[in-house]
């Protein structure tokens, strides 16, 4: 996948925000926000100067906190689909949201 010109970043974006007004502005969770931010981090497509994905375009602050949103290059684990269901690999938010039981 070769980097996107400029207009094609701003098609992506575009067709990113209307997907995500659509289906009425989903956010994931904190702790996925998290897990999928440290996923750019470590990556090699994120542009550090402007924090865009350098594959898609989109900027990371927002991309990230979308529900309807994927990676281009599938480095995010989905852990609840837009119908709230639970994915198989939603291990590791479990963990991060479970309170502390122990006294
Ligand atoms: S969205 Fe995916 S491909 Fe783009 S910078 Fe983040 S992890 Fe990398």
């Amino acid at each position: 996948m070769s980097k996107p010109s400029f207009l094609q970043m701003v098609k992506n974006f575009a067709s990113e925000t209307a997907k995500y007004v659509k289906q009425g502005a989903p956010n994931v969770t904190e702790a996925e926000y998290t897990e999928r931010v440290q996923e750019c981090d470590a990556c090699p497509h994120l542009e550090r100067e402007h924090m865009r994905c350098g594959l898609c375009g989109c900027a990371i602050e927002n991309k990230a906190k979308w529900q309807t949103a994927d990676c281009p290059d599938n480095r995010w684990v989905k852990h609840i689909d837009l119908n709230g269901r639970k994915n198989a690999d939603s291990k590791i938010i479990n963990e991060v949201q479970s309170p502390d039981t122990e006294d």
